[in-house]
Protein backbone atom coordinates (compact mmCIF):
# COMPACT_ATOMS: atom_id res chain seq x y z
CA UNK A 1 0.00 0.00 0.00
CA UNK A 2 1.45 3.55 -0.78
CA UNK A 3 1.85 5.91 1.34
CA UNK A 4 -0.36 8.40 -0.35
CA UNK A 5 -3.18 5.91 -0.29
CA UNK A 6 -2.64 5.62 3.37
CA UNK A 7 -2.42 8.81 3.96
CA UNK A 8 -5.87 9.10 1.87
CA UNK A 9 -7.77 6.41 4.02
CA UNK A 10 -8.14 8.73 7.07
CA UNK A 11 -10.16 11.47 6.38
CA UNK A 12 -12.21 9.50 3.88
CA UNK A 13 -12.92 7.49 6.89
CA UNK A 14 -13.79 11.17 9.07
CA UNK A 15 -15.36 12.88 6.28
CA UNK A 16 -18.70 13.62 7.70
CA UNK A 17 -21.29 11.19 5.64
CA UNK A 18 -25.15 11.09 5.61
CA UNK A 19 -26.55 8.33 3.12
CA UNK A 20 -23.30 6.24 2.18
CA UNK A 21 -22.60 7.83 -1.18
CA UNK A 22 -19.27 5.15 -1.79
CA UNK A 23 -20.28 2.15 -1.30
CA UNK A 24 -20.49 0.85 1.92
CA UNK A 25 -17.42 -1.01 3.57
CA UNK A 26 -17.21 -3.63 5.75
CA UNK A 27 -14.30 -5.32 7.61
CA UNK A 28 -15.17 -8.85 8.84
CA UNK A 29 -13.13 -10.45 11.63
CA UNK A 30 -13.80 -14.12 11.55
CA UNK A 31 -11.92 -17.35 10.88
CA UNK A 32 -14.61 -19.00 9.05
CA UNK A 33 -14.69 -17.97 5.24
CA UNK A 34 -18.00 -20.06 5.01
CA UNK A 35 -19.80 -17.41 7.62
CA UNK A 36 -17.77 -14.69 5.89
CA UNK A 37 -19.35 -16.14 2.71
CA UNK A 38 -22.91 -15.99 3.91
CA UNK A 39 -22.74 -12.22 6.30
CA UNK A 40 -21.74 -10.64 2.63
CA UNK A 41 -24.29 -12.35 0.86
CA UNK A 42 -26.79 -10.65 2.95
CA UNK A 43 -25.26 -7.26 3.58
CA UNK A 44 -24.77 -6.96 -0.27
CA UNK A 45 -28.27 -7.44 -0.65
CA UNK A 46 -29.23 -5.10 1.60
CA UNK A 47 -26.53 -2.13 0.16
CA UNK A 48 -25.38 -2.91 -3.30
CA UNK A 49 -22.01 -2.96 -4.32
CA UNK A 50 -20.94 -3.00 -0.57
CA UNK A 51 -17.15 -4.47 -0.11
CA UNK A 52 -16.77 -7.10 2.83
CA UNK A 53 -13.05 -7.94 3.48
CA UNK A 54 -12.20 -10.72 6.17
CA UNK A 55 -8.97 -10.73 8.29
CA UNK A 56 -8.65 -13.00 11.24
CA UNK A 57 -6.48 -11.40 13.54
CA UNK A 58 -4.75 -8.38 15.30
CA UNK A 59 -2.28 -7.69 12.45
CA UNK A 60 -4.68 -8.26 9.03
CA UNK A 61 -6.64 -6.25 11.25
CA UNK A 62 -4.52 -3.54 11.66
CA UNK A 63 -3.00 -3.39 8.21
CA UNK A 64 -7.23 -3.12 7.41
CA UNK A 65 -7.79 -0.80 9.38
CA UNK A 66 -4.51 1.72 8.07
CA UNK A 67 -4.92 1.22 4.25
CA UNK A 68 -8.29 1.41 3.60
CA UNK A 69 -11.85 3.34 4.46
CA UNK A 70 -14.30 1.60 6.77
CA UNK A 71 -17.96 1.75 8.07
CA UNK A 72 -18.07 -1.33 9.80
CA UNK A 73 -16.54 -3.50 11.61
CA UNK A 74 -18.38 -7.15 12.44
CA UNK A 75 -16.56 -9.41 14.40
CA UNK A 76 -16.54 -13.57 15.45
CA UNK A 77 -16.25 -13.55 19.25
CA UNK A 78 -14.09 -16.53 19.31
CA UNK A 79 -11.35 -17.36 16.50
CA UNK A 80 -8.18 -19.26 16.94
CA UNK A 81 -5.65 -16.81 17.05
CA UNK A 82 -7.97 -13.82 18.18
CA UNK A 83 -11.17 -12.87 20.23
CA UNK A 84 -13.64 -10.07 20.00
CA UNK A 85 -12.51 -7.76 23.10
CA UNK A 86 -8.83 -7.91 21.42
CA UNK A 87 -10.03 -6.79 17.82
CA UNK A 88 -12.49 -4.56 19.91
CA UNK A 89 -8.93 -2.99 21.97
CA UNK A 90 -7.03 -2.89 17.93
CA UNK A 91 -9.78 -0.85 16.38
CA UNK A 92 -9.81 1.45 19.26
CA UNK A 93 -5.71 1.53 19.39
CA UNK A 94 -6.02 2.60 15.89
CA UNK A 95 -8.08 5.65 16.28
CA UNK A 96 -10.99 5.02 14.21
CA UNK A 97 -14.63 5.61 15.15
CA UNK A 98 -16.14 2.61 13.79
CA UNK A 99 -18.98 1.00 14.54
CA UNK A 100 -18.21 -2.96 16.21
CA UNK A 101 -21.15 -5.28 15.95
CA UNK A 102 -19.95 -8.80 17.27
CA UNK A 103 -21.62 -11.65 15.18
CA UNK A 104 -20.81 -15.13 17.16
CA UNK A 105 -21.91 -18.97 17.54
CA UNK A 106 -20.83 -19.04 21.05
CA UNK A 107 -20.99 -15.68 23.22
CA UNK A 108 -22.56 -15.78 26.83
CA UNK A 109 -25.07 -12.90 27.27
CA UNK A 110 -22.60 -11.71 30.25
CA UNK A 111 -19.54 -11.59 28.19
CA UNK A 112 -21.42 -9.67 24.88
CA UNK A 113 -23.24 -7.18 27.41
CA UNK A 114 -19.43 -6.82 28.70
CA UNK A 115 -18.19 -6.51 25.45
CA UNK A 116 -20.66 -3.46 24.78
CA UNK A 117 -19.48 -1.56 28.15
CA UNK A 118 -15.89 -1.36 26.08
CA UNK A 119 -17.48 0.34 23.20
CA UNK A 120 -19.42 -2.66 21.06
CA UNK A 121 -22.22 -1.44 19.55
CA UNK A 122 -24.11 -4.52 19.48
CA UNK A 123 -23.78 -8.65 20.05
CA UNK A 124 -25.94 -11.31 17.47
CA UNK A 125 -26.02 -14.63 17.35
CA UNK A 126 -25.34 -16.62 14.42
CA UNK A 127 -28.46 -18.44 14.98
CA UNK A 128 -30.29 -15.35 14.55
CA UNK A 129 -28.73 -13.93 11.66
CA UNK A 130 -32.44 -11.64 10.84
CA UNK A 131 -31.23 -9.28 13.24
CA UNK A 132 -28.01 -8.33 11.37
CA UNK A 133 -29.18 -5.84 8.94
CA UNK A 134 -31.98 -4.27 11.27
CA UNK A 135 -28.73 -3.64 13.64
CA UNK A 136 -26.02 -2.64 10.41
CA UNK A 137 -28.87 0.09 9.79
CA UNK A 138 -29.30 1.29 13.22
CA UNK A 139 -25.76 1.48 13.73
CA UNK A 140 -25.32 3.61 10.45
CA UNK A 141 -27.83 5.76 10.94
CA UNK A 142 -26.35 6.53 14.38
CA UNK A 143 -22.52 6.66 13.63
CA UNK A 144 -23.88 8.91 10.42
CA UNK A 145 -25.99 11.56 13.53
CA UNK A 146 -22.95 11.70 15.27
CA UNK A 147 -20.62 12.36 12.85
CA UNK A 148 -22.83 15.30 11.96
CA UNK A 149 -22.94 16.47 15.64
CA UNK A 150 -19.34 16.15 15.62
CA UNK A 151 -19.25 17.94 12.36
CA UNK A 152 -21.24 20.90 13.62
CA UNK A 153 -19.41 21.29 16.49
CA UNK A 154 -16.38 21.88 14.44
CA UNK A 155 -17.84 24.29 13.02
CA UNK A 156 -19.49 26.39 15.83
CA UNK A 157 -15.52 25.60 17.00
CA UNK A 158 -14.41 27.66 13.64
CA UNK A 159 -17.46 30.07 14.31
CA UNK A 160 -16.17 31.03 17.98
CA UNK A 161 -12.80 31.58 17.19
CA UNK A 162 -12.36 32.30 13.43
CA UNK A 163 -14.16 35.35 11.61
CA UNK A 164 -16.19 34.26 9.00
CA UNK A 165 -15.88 36.73 6.39
CA UNK A 166 -11.84 36.72 6.43
CA UNK A 167 -11.00 33.55 7.85
CA UNK A 168 -9.20 35.55 10.06
CA UNK A 169 -8.65 34.84 13.80
CA UNK A 170 -11.47 37.05 15.76
CA UNK A 171 -11.05 38.72 18.73
CA UNK A 172 -11.15 35.89 21.37
CA UNK A 173 -9.14 33.45 19.18
CA UNK A 174 -6.58 36.33 18.47
CA UNK A 175 -6.20 37.19 22.37
CA UNK A 176 -5.65 33.79 22.49
CA UNK A 177 -2.63 33.47 20.41
CA UNK A 178 -1.34 36.91 21.05
CA UNK A 179 -0.79 35.63 24.79
CA UNK A 180 0.83 32.86 23.69
CA UNK A 181 2.96 34.75 21.31
CA UNK A 182 3.97 36.55 24.04
CA UNK A 183 5.14 34.16 26.11
CA UNK A 184 7.71 32.88 23.38
CA UNK A 185 11.37 33.63 24.21
CA UNK A 186 12.00 35.64 20.90
CA UNK A 187 8.95 37.84 21.50
CA UNK A 188 11.02 40.64 23.05
CA UNK A 189 9.49 43.80 22.00
CA UNK A 190 6.50 44.08 19.41
CA UNK A 191 3.93 46.69 18.11
CA UNK A 192 0.12 46.32 18.53
CA UNK A 193 -1.53 47.64 16.02
CA UNK A 194 -5.48 48.40 16.10
CA UNK A 195 -6.72 49.85 12.59
CA UNK A 196 -10.04 51.28 12.06
CA UNK A 197 -11.04 52.11 8.43
CA UNK A 198 -11.49 55.25 7.70
CA UNK A 199 -15.39 56.30 6.77
CA UNK A 200 -16.21 52.75 6.52
CA UNK A 201 -19.58 53.44 6.77
CA UNK A 202 -19.75 55.97 3.83
CA UNK A 203 -18.34 53.11 1.54
CA UNK A 204 -21.64 50.60 3.09
CA UNK A 205 -24.22 53.40 2.77
CA UNK A 206 -22.91 54.14 -0.78
CA UNK A 207 -22.00 50.65 -2.56
CA UNK A 208 -23.86 48.51 0.06
CA UNK A 209 -23.28 46.02 2.71
CA UNK A 210 -22.24 43.28 0.09
CA UNK A 211 -19.34 45.82 -1.20
CA UNK A 212 -18.58 46.15 1.90
CA UNK A 213 -17.69 42.87 2.32
CA UNK A 214 -15.98 42.39 -0.50
CA UNK A 215 -13.71 45.24 0.39
CA UNK A 216 -13.32 44.08 3.99
CA UNK A 217 -12.02 40.81 2.54
CA UNK A 218 -9.25 42.48 0.59
CA UNK A 219 -8.22 43.86 3.40
CA UNK A 220 -8.01 41.03 5.15
CA UNK A 221 -6.12 39.21 2.57
CA UNK A 222 -3.65 41.93 2.23
CA UNK A 223 -2.96 41.83 5.87
CA UNK A 224 -2.56 38.55 6.45
CA UNK A 225 -0.19 38.54 2.82
CA UNK A 226 2.00 41.00 4.13
CA UNK A 227 1.95 40.66 7.95
CA UNK A 228 0.48 37.34 8.54
CA UNK A 229 3.27 35.19 9.39
CA UNK A 230 2.95 34.49 12.35
CA UNK A 231 -0.65 34.46 12.32
CA UNK A 232 -1.15 37.81 14.30
CA UNK A 233 -3.61 39.12 12.35
CA UNK A 234 -6.98 39.18 13.06
CA UNK A 235 -10.78 41.06 12.09
CA UNK A 236 -12.44 42.31 15.46
CA UNK A 237 -15.11 44.51 14.33
CA UNK A 238 -16.47 45.30 11.37
CA UNK A 239 -14.13 47.42 9.86
CA UNK A 240 -11.62 46.86 12.43
CA UNK A 241 -8.32 44.91 12.54
CA UNK A 242 -5.04 44.27 14.60
CA UNK A 243 -1.93 43.23 13.87
CA UNK A 244 1.18 42.48 15.71
CA UNK A 245 4.85 43.51 14.23
CA UNK A 246 7.44 42.33 15.91
CA UNK A 247 10.08 45.09 16.43
CA UNK A 248 13.38 44.60 16.92
CA UNK A 249 16.33 46.33 18.48
CA UNK A 250 16.55 50.17 18.05
CA UNK A 251 13.15 50.37 15.25
CA UNK A 252 10.91 52.99 15.66
CA UNK A 253 7.00 51.64 16.58
CA UNK A 254 6.19 54.75 13.70
CA UNK A 255 8.06 51.92 11.18
CA UNK A 256 5.32 49.54 11.55
CA UNK A 257 2.95 52.00 11.06
CA UNK A 258 4.46 53.19 7.94
CA UNK A 259 4.46 49.71 6.96
CA UNK A 260 0.89 49.36 7.79
CA UNK A 261 -0.19 52.36 5.92
CA UNK A 262 1.80 51.41 2.81
CA UNK A 263 -0.35 48.41 2.27
CA UNK A 264 -3.34 50.58 2.09
CA UNK A 265 -1.43 52.26 -0.63
CA UNK A 266 -2.32 50.38 -3.77
CA UNK A 267 -5.92 50.92 -4.45
CA UNK A 268 -9.13 48.05 -4.06
CA UNK A 269 -11.18 46.17 -6.46
CA UNK A 270 -14.56 46.83 -6.75
CA UNK A 271 -16.64 45.62 -9.72
CA UNK A 272 -13.52 47.19 -11.99
CA UNK A 273 -13.86 50.38 -10.24
CA UNK A 274 -10.35 51.03 -8.06
CA UNK A 275 -11.04 52.16 -4.39
CA UNK A 276 -8.54 53.62 -2.03
CA UNK A 277 -8.93 52.95 1.24
CA UNK A 278 -6.84 54.56 4.40
CA UNK A 279 -6.62 53.41 8.24
CA UNK A 280 -6.34 55.23 11.17
CA UNK A 281 -4.03 53.26 13.69
CA UNK A 282 -3.63 52.86 16.99
CA UNK A 283 -0.73 51.11 18.52
CA UNK A 284 0.40 49.68 21.97
CA UNK A 285 3.55 48.98 22.56
CA UNK A 286 4.72 45.00 24.64
CA UNK A 287 5.95 45.24 27.53
CA UNK A 288 6.03 49.42 27.75
CA UNK A 289 2.05 49.40 27.73
CA UNK A 290 1.29 46.15 28.73
CA UNK A 291 2.47 42.60 28.97
CA UNK A 292 -0.82 40.58 28.25
CA UNK A 293 -3.22 40.54 25.27
CA UNK A 294 -6.22 42.45 26.60
CA UNK A 295 -4.12 45.29 28.36
CA UNK A 296 -1.96 45.87 24.63
CA UNK A 297 -5.51 45.89 22.79
CA UNK A 298 -7.28 47.92 24.92
CA UNK A 299 -4.11 50.31 25.32
CA UNK A 300 -3.89 50.33 21.44
CA UNK A 301 -7.81 50.74 20.91
CA UNK A 302 -7.98 54.21 23.17
CA UNK A 303 -4.50 55.06 20.73
CA UNK A 304 -7.16 54.64 17.80
CA UNK A 305 -9.65 56.58 19.09
CA UNK A 306 -7.06 59.60 19.77
CA UNK A 307 -5.67 58.82 16.37
CA UNK A 308 -9.05 59.33 14.93
CA UNK A 309 -9.39 62.42 16.65
CA UNK A 310 -6.83 63.83 14.19
CA UNK A 311 -9.04 62.97 11.41
CA UNK A 312 -8.32 60.41 8.59
CA UNK A 313 -5.39 58.12 7.79
CA UNK A 314 -3.32 59.15 11.36
CA UNK A 315 -1.26 56.70 13.21
CA UNK A 316 -1.40 57.77 17.47
CA UNK A 317 1.03 55.51 19.89
CA UNK A 318 -0.35 54.66 23.17
CA UNK A 319 0.01 57.59 25.63
CA UNK A 320 -0.70 56.20 29.08
CA UNK A 321 -0.54 59.80 30.59
CA UNK A 322 -4.04 60.29 29.31
CA UNK A 323 -5.42 57.02 30.36
CA UNK A 324 -4.82 57.27 33.80
CA UNK A 325 -6.45 55.14 36.68
CA UNK A 326 -10.11 57.31 36.99
CA UNK A 327 -9.34 57.37 40.65
CA UNK A 328 -5.92 59.43 40.23
CA UNK A 329 -7.62 61.57 37.73
CA UNK A 330 -10.04 62.64 39.53
CA UNK A 331 -7.51 63.53 42.61
CA UNK A 332 -5.64 65.38 39.92
CA UNK A 333 -8.34 67.09 38.37
CA UNK A 334 -9.71 68.70 41.47
CA UNK A 335 -6.14 69.52 42.78
CA UNK A 336 -5.61 71.35 39.76
CA UNK A 337 -8.10 73.56 40.53
CA UNK A 338 -6.35 75.64 43.26
CA UNK A 339 -3.09 74.20 42.44
CA UNK A 340 -1.77 78.16 41.63
CA UNK A 341 -3.64 79.57 43.97
CA UNK A 342 -2.05 77.41 46.70
CA UNK A 343 1.18 78.34 45.44
CA UNK A 344 1.82 74.79 44.44
CA UNK A 345 3.29 75.83 41.00
CA UNK A 346 6.06 76.68 40.00
CA UNK A 347 8.20 77.51 36.61
CA UNK A 348 11.53 76.05 35.85
CA UNK A 349 13.48 76.87 33.27
CA UNK A 350 15.95 74.38 31.09
CA UNK A 351 19.15 76.53 28.93
CA UNK A 352 19.04 75.97 25.38
CA UNK A 353 22.46 76.47 23.74
CA UNK A 354 23.51 78.17 20.32
CA UNK A 355 25.81 75.59 19.14
CA UNK A 356 28.03 78.03 16.90
CA UNK A 357 28.02 80.98 19.45
CA UNK A 358 28.56 78.65 22.07
CA UNK A 359 26.28 80.17 24.65
CA UNK A 360 23.07 80.06 26.26
CA UNK A 361 20.73 82.23 24.01
CA UNK A 362 17.77 81.08 26.00
CA UNK A 363 15.65 78.99 28.10
CA UNK A 364 12.35 77.05 27.73
CA UNK A 365 9.55 77.40 30.49
CA UNK A 366 8.35 73.97 32.34
CA UNK A 367 5.87 73.87 34.78
CA UNK A 368 6.22 71.48 38.19
CA UNK A 369 3.33 71.07 40.25
CA UNK A 370 4.35 70.33 44.05
CA UNK A 371 0.94 68.64 45.07
CA UNK A 372 1.25 68.54 49.10
CA UNK A 373 0.56 64.73 49.22
CA UNK A 374 1.51 63.33 45.92
CA UNK A 375 5.18 65.22 46.14
CA UNK A 376 5.79 66.57 42.52
CA UNK A 377 3.74 65.76 39.74
CA UNK A 378 4.74 65.33 36.50
CA UNK A 379 3.57 67.48 33.60
CA UNK A 380 3.13 64.55 31.37
CA UNK A 381 0.30 63.44 33.92
CA UNK A 382 -1.73 66.73 34.71
CA UNK A 383 -0.66 68.93 31.29
CA UNK A 384 -3.41 66.68 29.58
CA UNK A 385 -5.64 66.78 32.25
CA UNK A 386 -5.59 70.35 32.31
CA UNK A 387 -6.05 70.66 28.76
CA UNK A 388 -9.19 68.17 28.76
CA UNK A 389 -11.04 70.27 31.96
CA UNK A 390 -10.34 73.56 30.33
CA UNK A 391 -8.04 74.49 33.61
CA UNK A 392 -5.25 74.75 30.99
CA UNK A 393 -6.45 78.16 30.29
CA UNK A 394 -5.64 79.26 33.67
CA UNK A 395 -2.89 77.55 33.74
CA UNK A 396 -1.18 78.45 30.89
CA UNK A 397 -1.65 82.34 30.82
CA UNK A 398 -0.06 82.03 34.49
CA UNK A 399 3.01 80.27 32.99
CA UNK A 400 3.36 82.43 29.64
CA UNK A 401 2.89 85.58 32.42
CA UNK A 402 5.60 84.26 34.34
CA UNK A 403 7.99 82.92 32.13
CA UNK A 404 7.15 86.31 29.91
CA UNK A 405 7.97 88.76 33.04
CA UNK A 406 10.65 86.66 34.00
CA UNK A 407 12.49 86.84 31.14
CA UNK A 408 11.71 90.80 30.99
CA UNK A 409 13.53 90.72 34.25
CA UNK A 410 16.73 89.09 32.72
CA UNK A 411 16.51 91.25 29.73
CA UNK A 412 16.82 94.31 32.36
CA UNK A 413 19.81 92.43 33.94
CA UNK A 414 21.76 93.02 30.35
CA UNK A 415 20.85 89.75 29.31
CA UNK A 416 19.77 90.16 25.55
CA UNK A 417 18.97 89.12 23.45
CA UNK A 418 17.59 85.69 25.49
CA UNK A 419 14.51 84.16 24.30
CA UNK A 420 12.21 81.97 26.58
CA UNK A 421 10.55 78.86 25.01
CA UNK A 422 6.73 78.32 26.58
CA UNK A 423 4.83 75.66 25.52
CA UNK A 424 0.87 75.36 24.32
CA UNK A 425 -1.36 73.12 24.93
CA UNK A 426 -4.38 71.88 22.33
CA UNK A 427 -7.00 73.80 24.35
CA UNK A 428 -4.80 77.02 24.63
CA UNK A 429 -3.79 76.67 21.31
CA UNK A 430 -7.58 76.25 19.67
CA UNK A 431 -8.98 79.03 21.50
CA UNK A 432 -9.97 81.88 19.60
CA UNK A 433 -8.56 84.07 22.10
CA UNK A 434 -5.11 82.82 22.16
CA UNK A 435 -3.28 85.53 19.86
CA UNK A 436 -5.37 88.30 22.24
CA UNK A 437 -4.25 86.83 25.49
CA UNK A 438 -0.53 86.47 24.58
CA UNK A 439 -0.37 90.15 23.09
CA UNK A 440 -1.54 91.32 26.66
CA UNK A 441 1.23 89.09 28.33
CA UNK A 442 3.58 90.97 25.98
CA UNK A 443 2.34 94.12 27.01
CA UNK A 444 1.96 93.78 30.02
CA UNK A 445 5.29 92.57 30.93
CA UNK A 446 6.63 94.75 28.17
CA UNK A 447 8.48 92.01 26.95
CA UNK A 448 9.59 92.45 23.02
CA UNK A 449 7.53 90.04 20.95
CA UNK A 450 10.82 88.32 19.31
CA UNK A 451 11.99 87.09 22.70
CA UNK A 452 9.26 84.92 22.99
CA UNK A 453 8.62 81.17 21.58
CA UNK A 454 5.43 79.43 21.50
CA UNK A 455 5.75 75.51 21.00
CA UNK A 456 2.83 73.47 19.64
CA UNK A 457 3.31 69.68 19.16
CA UNK A 458 3.67 68.39 16.10
CA UNK A 459 0.42 66.18 16.46
CA UNK A 460 -1.81 69.36 17.62
CA UNK A 461 -0.27 71.24 14.85
CA UNK A 462 -1.49 68.41 12.20
CA UNK A 463 -5.09 67.67 14.00
CA UNK A 464 -6.94 70.61 11.80
CA UNK A 465 -3.70 71.93 9.64
CA UNK A 466 -6.05 74.61 8.44
CA UNK A 467 -6.87 75.78 11.47
CA UNK A 468 -3.72 75.34 12.76
CA UNK A 469 -2.26 77.36 10.14
CA UNK A 470 -4.68 80.44 10.48
CA UNK A 471 -3.83 80.87 14.29
CA UNK A 472 -0.12 80.62 13.71
CA UNK A 473 -0.50 83.75 11.13
CA UNK A 474 -2.21 85.48 13.74
CA UNK A 475 0.67 84.91 16.44
CA UNK A 476 3.01 85.93 13.76
CA UNK A 477 1.39 89.20 12.77
CA UNK A 478 2.12 89.92 16.77
CA UNK A 479 5.48 88.77 16.21
CA UNK A 480 6.59 86.33 18.44
CA UNK A 481 8.60 82.95 16.98
CA UNK A 482 7.01 79.24 16.38
CA UNK A 483 8.40 76.68 17.03
CA UNK A 484 6.77 72.99 16.25
CA UNK A 485 8.13 70.62 19.58
CA UNK A 486 8.40 66.89 19.33
CA UNK A 487 9.14 66.97 15.79
CA UNK A 488 8.91 63.47 14.48
CA UNK A 489 6.40 61.69 16.96
CA UNK A 490 3.41 62.57 15.02
CA UNK A 491 2.36 61.04 11.55
CA UNK A 492 2.68 64.10 9.40
CA UNK A 493 3.06 65.04 6.20
CA UNK A 494 6.54 67.49 5.22
CA UNK A 495 4.35 69.17 2.99
CA UNK A 496 2.05 70.64 5.54
CA UNK A 497 5.09 71.88 7.30
CA UNK A 498 5.66 74.62 4.56
CA UNK A 499 2.22 75.83 4.78
CA UNK A 500 3.02 76.87 8.81
CA UNK A 501 4.35 79.96 9.54
CA UNK A 502 6.84 78.42 11.31
CA UNK A 503 10.74 79.12 12.68
CA UNK A 504 11.79 75.76 14.31
CA UNK A 505 12.06 72.55 14.45
CA UNK A 506 12.47 70.58 17.86
CA UNK A 507 13.35 67.35 17.09
CA UNK A 508 11.99 65.35 19.50
CA UNK A 509 14.04 63.21 22.28
CA UNK A 510 13.32 59.75 21.04
CA UNK A 511 15.60 60.36 17.52
CA UNK A 512 18.55 61.55 19.75
CA UNK A 513 18.28 59.26 22.36
CA UNK A 514 19.18 56.70 19.16
CA UNK A 515 20.60 58.16 16.76
CA UNK A 516 24.30 57.21 17.90
CA UNK A 517 23.63 54.16 18.09
CA UNK A 518 21.12 53.31 15.05
CA UNK A 519 21.52 54.07 12.17
CA UNK A 520 17.93 54.57 11.02
CA UNK A 521 17.51 56.89 14.06
CA UNK A 522 20.89 58.98 12.42
CA UNK A 523 19.26 58.82 9.19
CA UNK A 524 16.21 60.23 10.98
CA UNK A 525 18.02 63.12 12.36
CA UNK A 526 19.88 63.91 9.35
CA UNK A 527 16.76 64.01 7.13
CA UNK A 528 15.51 66.70 9.36
CA UNK A 529 18.16 68.47 9.52
CA UNK A 530 18.26 69.06 5.80
CA UNK A 531 14.47 69.53 5.67
CA UNK A 532 15.16 72.11 8.16
CA UNK A 533 17.87 74.27 6.19
CA UNK A 534 15.67 73.39 2.86
CA UNK A 535 12.72 74.91 5.02
CA UNK A 536 14.74 77.44 6.22
CA UNK A 537 14.15 76.68 9.46
CA UNK A 538 16.11 76.45 12.90
CA UNK A 539 16.95 72.92 14.44
CA UNK A 540 16.58 72.36 17.65
CA UNK A 541 17.39 69.41 19.61
CA UNK A 542 16.16 68.15 22.53
CA UNK A 543 16.74 65.84 25.34
CA UNK A 544 20.89 65.79 24.50
CA UNK A 545 22.22 63.65 27.38
CA UNK A 546 25.89 62.14 26.40
CA UNK A 547 28.64 63.94 24.44
CA UNK A 548 28.55 61.39 21.66
CA UNK A 549 25.09 63.13 20.96
CA UNK A 550 26.64 66.32 21.55
CA UNK A 551 28.94 65.31 18.94
CA UNK A 552 26.97 63.67 16.27
CA UNK A 553 24.56 66.78 16.69
CA UNK A 554 27.93 69.37 15.74
CA UNK A 555 28.75 66.94 13.24
CA UNK A 556 25.31 67.39 11.37
CA UNK A 557 25.48 71.14 11.64
CA UNK A 558 22.30 71.38 14.26
CA UNK A 559 21.76 75.02 15.25
CA UNK A 560 20.63 74.96 18.81
CA UNK A 561 20.63 71.68 21.72
CA UNK A 562 19.09 71.18 24.74
CA UNK A 563 19.25 68.50 26.91
CA UNK A 564 20.74 67.54 30.63
CA UNK A 565 23.95 67.26 29.61
CA UNK A 566 23.87 71.13 29.47
CA UNK A 567 21.72 71.92 31.61
CA UNK A 568 18.32 70.37 33.76
CA UNK A 569 15.25 72.73 34.20
CA UNK A 570 16.03 74.62 37.35
CA UNK A 571 14.19 77.29 38.95
CA UNK A 572 14.70 81.06 37.90
CA UNK A 573 17.02 82.06 40.86
CA UNK A 574 19.56 78.95 39.85
CA UNK A 575 18.87 80.09 36.58
CA UNK A 576 19.86 83.64 37.55
CA UNK A 577 22.94 82.69 39.01
CA UNK A 578 24.19 80.19 35.59
CA UNK A 579 23.72 83.26 33.46
CA UNK A 580 24.79 85.99 35.46
CA UNK A 581 28.02 84.64 37.15
CA UNK A 582 29.00 82.69 34.70
CA UNK A 583 28.76 79.81 37.36
CA UNK A 584 31.31 77.10 37.95
CA UNK A 585 28.23 74.88 35.72
CA UNK A 586 28.48 76.94 33.26
CA UNK A 587 31.90 76.83 32.97
CA UNK A 588 31.98 73.08 32.76
CA UNK A 589 29.05 73.35 29.69
CA UNK A 590 31.56 75.13 27.99
CA UNK A 591 33.94 72.68 28.48
CA UNK A 592 31.72 69.89 27.43
CA UNK A 593 30.74 71.82 23.92
CA UNK A 594 34.39 72.53 23.17
CA UNK A 595 35.37 68.82 23.97
CA UNK A 596 32.32 67.77 21.73
CA UNK A 597 33.33 70.33 18.90
CA UNK A 598 36.30 68.84 19.04
CA UNK A 599 35.32 65.54 18.62
P1 LIG B 1 8.65 69.20 26.08
O1 LIG B 1 8.08 70.52 25.72
O2 LIG B 1 9.16 68.36 24.96
O3 LIG B 1 9.79 69.48 27.12
C1 LIG B 1 10.99 68.78 27.18
C2 LIG B 1 10.92 67.74 28.22
O4 LIG B 1 12.10 66.96 28.16
C3 LIG B 1 10.88 68.28 29.63
O5 LIG B 1 10.14 67.38 30.44
C4 LIG B 1 12.32 68.24 30.03
O6 LIG B 1 12.54 68.21 31.41
C5 LIG B 1 12.76 66.97 29.39
N1 LIG B 1 14.20 66.92 29.13
C6 LIG B 1 15.02 67.94 28.89
N2 LIG B 1 16.28 67.51 28.68
C7 LIG B 1 16.24 66.17 28.73
C8 LIG B 1 17.23 65.15 28.59
O7 LIG B 1 18.40 65.39 28.36
N3 LIG B 1 16.81 63.87 28.73
C9 LIG B 1 15.51 63.57 28.99
N4 LIG B 1 15.17 62.29 29.09
N5 LIG B 1 14.56 64.50 29.14
C10 LIG B 1 14.91 65.80 29.01
P2 LIG B 1 9.03 67.86 31.46
O8 LIG B 1 9.46 69.11 32.10
O9 LIG B 1 8.69 66.68 32.28
O10 LIG B 1 7.85 68.24 30.51
C11 LIG B 1 7.21 67.27 29.78
C12 LIG B 1 6.26 67.85 28.78
O11 LIG B 1 5.17 68.50 29.47
C13 LIG B 1 6.90 68.94 27.94
O12 LIG B 1 7.58 68.33 26.89
C14 LIG B 1 5.68 69.70 27.50
O13 LIG B 1 5.06 69.07 26.41
C15 LIG B 1 4.76 69.57 28.70
N6 LIG B 1 4.82 70.82 29.46
C16 LIG B 1 5.69 71.20 30.42
N7 LIG B 1 5.40 72.43 30.86
C17 LIG B 1 4.33 72.87 30.18
C18 LIG B 1 3.53 74.08 30.18
O14 LIG B 1 3.78 75.06 30.88
N8 LIG B 1 2.47 74.12 29.31
C19 LIG B 1 2.17 73.09 28.50
N9 LIG B 1 1.13 73.23 27.68
N10 LIG B 1 2.89 71.95 28.46
C20 LIG B 1 3.95 71.83 29.29
MG1 LIG C 1 8.56 71.95 24.67
MG1 LIG D 1 9.79 68.45 23.13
Amino acid sequence: MSPLAQNESRPAAEAPQTAPAVPLAVLIVDDSEDDVFLVTRRIQARYPGARCARVEDAEGMRTALANERWDLVISDHQMPAFDSLAALETLKASGHDIPFIIYSGELAQHQGIDAMGDGAKDFIYKNSPERLLPVIERELKHWHVRRAKESAERSMVRLANFDELTGLPNRSQFTERLNQRLTEPGMLRASICYLDLDRFMRINETFGYAAGDLLIRQVGDRLSARFGKNNMVARIGRDEFTVVIDLHEGEQPGSSADALMQAFAPPFQLGGQELYLTPSIGMSLYPEHGRDAVTLMKNAESAMFDAKQGGRKAFQLYRAELHLDSRLRLLLESGLRNAIARDEMKVVYQPFYDLSQRRIIGAEALLRWHHPEMGLISPMQFIPIADETGMILDIGAWVLQQACAQTKRWHNRGHFPFTIAVNMSAAQFRQSTVAHTVESVLNETQLPASSLELEITETLAMQDAQATAATMRRLKELGVQLAIDDFGTGYSSLAYLKRFPIDILKIDKSFIRDATVNEDDAAIVRAILALTRSLKLIAHAEGIETREQSAFLVQENCERVQGYLYGKPIDSEEFSLLIERGSAEERRLQERLAIAMAH
